[in-house]
């Protein structure tokens, strides 16, 4: 089979960004918002009925909107991904994006309508089998509603929120924006914008260099460190406000609730990676020998390492093509068959062309019942890993395809688990699969220098956000204050074992600075970890079968974090056994590490 690298946009809206039929159905769906509105305006329900005809009309209407603007976002966003110059797919984009919004207001009158239900109206309701189905995500916005203040109240938060959260998020990117870092080339001072530095630091192979670099990158930040300082105030200063105001009495609340979990699970997760982190020193001493520095620098931690000549093995998207599918059928047969049809079918934009945006995402087709997947393959282990990465996330959406659209939406911490899932199964057959002693010590690297991002450098951003959030609970904090923090908490996270921290950090990473979501990072090492006790689990069990992994994808969305764990796995997340598993891999990981390049040292 000769697979073609380009995806299909013809199927979903025949014409690209001038397709008429796209038009026309965006006016459909402006009018199908506005009738929407209507019924929802006028269904009232009286508080001794049980007639739950309209709502279940209400609540198919709403799918069937989000649906539609679901595949026409898909596809608009796929052509501007695909050609950054498309004005015109920008437009619809916009459109599409405008809609979104329309329906999301229409959205929260939803929620505040089925909250008003009483109790005993809901406990009848959920007798049907149709409203049954959601019980969890229906009894969630139940509860979400009871934490929140009177509408007037909420919408005048919303409304002071664009200046008072928002407008400093802006002024973050702002101030990101402004930052030029001098680099001398050809005896000239030229500026470079941060990402352009962040890209030259971090590819630097000299570790002298990197280390100088480093400490650019530093000085620059923080000449404007009282400037960071006050956007990082201010954000969590809103933040520990509304949470006030609400009568939170913790500010763990929101992000926890977010991601369905409760504190003690979060809590026993972190202290399962601080127990097992000794093996990295070994590993770190070894990559410092490999490298050719004492001790470990902040940035050679992610280095690669230098152990002589040697090539990558490199892929053919073909090739690529058939070794997901052998290497997933292994697992199972259901993820490869979909994998095969993805190629097949054109589902995937991979093709390695000028005008493409840089990155690799997965999106919905809910009404195809397809995924789009963006990437751009050129043909390196690592190309093959995200690929796999991206079919995990199509293969998430496809076993729940047909379950209402609130069972869909999954949270952030088991958003990544079919995704990693896949990428495990297909980077440890890279690993295996490696041509030569040196390019398997590569790969391996590779692996281990992600588990020590995701054990030790988040890690790092979660000990620094509880301590500035409890701190700043008290008062400003300020940018002296801010960096001690930091790299108090780099050196707890790596445990002393680096010669350099980065201290500038929280000024540096924009995920301490988005606004949509507190506490961005933990979710990462969760859904990384999570995903990896999962695949650990599914290899050593051997009672369970693909369906068994399928049932669990299809309840990520339907119960919390726990109860997954519980049901499917028969675990308890609040307790290390689960964690400490996952772990040995790692371990494992190290030890042929330290194997292999013995006879490099
Ligand atoms: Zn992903």
């Amino acid at each position: 089979m000769n697979y073609k690298n380009k995806w299909d946009m013809e199927s979903v809206f025949p014409g690209g960004s001038a397709s008429v039929d796209f038009q026309n159905r965006l006016s459909e769906v402006r009018d199908s918002i506005t009738a929407f509105s209507h019924e929802l305006d006028n269904w009232e329900l009286d508080e001794h009925s049980n007639d739950f005809a309209s709502l279940k009309g209400i609540l198919q209407h709403y799918e069937k909107i989000s649906n539609a603007l679901g595949e026409m976002g898909s596809f608009s966003n796929g052509l501007v991904s695909a050609d950054v110059t498309d004005q015109k797919a920008m437009q619809n984009l916009n459109a599409v994006h405008n809609l979104v919004k329309d329906l999301s207001s229409q959205n929260i009158i939803l929620n505040k309508k089925i909250s008003a239900l009483t109790e005993d109206q809901f406990a009848k309701m959920l007798e049907d089998d149709f409203f049954k189905a959601m019980r969890f995500p229906l009894e969630e916005k139940r509860q979400k509603e009871k934490d929140l203040l009177s509408t007037e109240e909420e919408t005048i938060i919303n409304h002071l929120s664009l200046d008072g959260l928002q407008g400093w998020g802006n002024m973050y990117n702002q101030l990101v924006a402004s930052i030029q870092i001098p680099v001398i080339e050809d005896n000239e001072t030229v500026y470079y914008s941060a990402s352009q530095f962040e890209n030259k630091m971090k590819s630097e192979e000299n570790p002298k260099n990197r280390e100088k670099l480093l400490k650019t990158w530093e000085d620059t930040w923080e000449e404007k460190a009282d400037l960071f300082s006050t956007t990082l105030n201010h954000l969590s200063g809103f933040r520990l406000n509304d949470y006030e105001l609400h009568d939170y009495k913790d500010y763990m609340k929101v992000p926890l609730d977010y991601n369905r979990m409760e504190e003690e699970t979060l809590d026993t997760m972190w202290d399962t990676i601080t127990k097992n982190k000794e093996p990295f020193k070994k590993y770190f001493e070894r990559k410092a020998q490999l490298i050719g520095v004492d001790q470990l620098g902040w940035l050679d931690v992610s280095a690669s390492v230098d152990v002589g000549d040697y090539t990558n093995k490199q892929y053919t998207y073909n090739e690529a093509a058939e070794f997901i599918i052998d290497n997933f059928n292994s697992f199972s047969p259901k993820m490869s068959e979909m994998a095969r049809r993805a190629f097949e079918e054109q589902w995937i934009e991979a093709e390695d062309r000028p005008g493409k945006r840089p990155g690799g995402y997965c999106s919905n087709l809910p009404e195809s019942k397809q995924s789009r997947i963006f990437m751009t393959f050129a043909g390196s282990t690592s190309n093959v890993s995200t690929l796999a990465h991206e079919l995990g996330h199509a293969f998430h959406s496809y076993v729940l395809r047909d379950l209402p659209l609130f069972n869909q939406r999954y949270a952030m911490n088991v958003a990544e688990t079919a995704s990693t899932f896949a990428e495990l199964i297909v980077s440890n057959a890279t690993i295996e699969n490696a041509t030569s002693n040196a390019e398997k010590i590569n790969l391996l690297d590779e692996k281990i220098a992600r588990s020590a991002t995701l054990m030790m450098n988040i890690h790092a951003r979660y000990i620094f956000e509880r301590n500035f959030y409890d701190e700043r609970q008290q008062g400003t904090v300020d940018s002296n204050r801010l960096k001690e923090l930091m790299k108090e908490a780099q050196k707890e996270a790596y445990q002393e074992a680096l010669s350099s921290y980065h201290p500038m950090f929280w000024a540096t990473k924009l995920h301490f600075h988005i606004t949509g979501v507190p506490f961005y990072n933990f979710p990462y090492t969760f859904g990384y970890f999570f995903s990896l006790g999962i695949y650990n689990r599914f290899l050593e069990d051997e009672t369970l079968s693909e369906d068994d992994y399928i049932a669990l994808l299809r309840d990520t969305a339907s119960m919390t974090t726990e109860d997954l764990a519980e049901k499917h796995l028969n675990v308890d997340l609040r307790k290390p056994d689960f964690w400490q598993k996952a772990l040995d891999s790692v371990h494992k990981d190290i030890e042929e590490f330290l194997e292999l390049t013995e006879s490099y040292v």
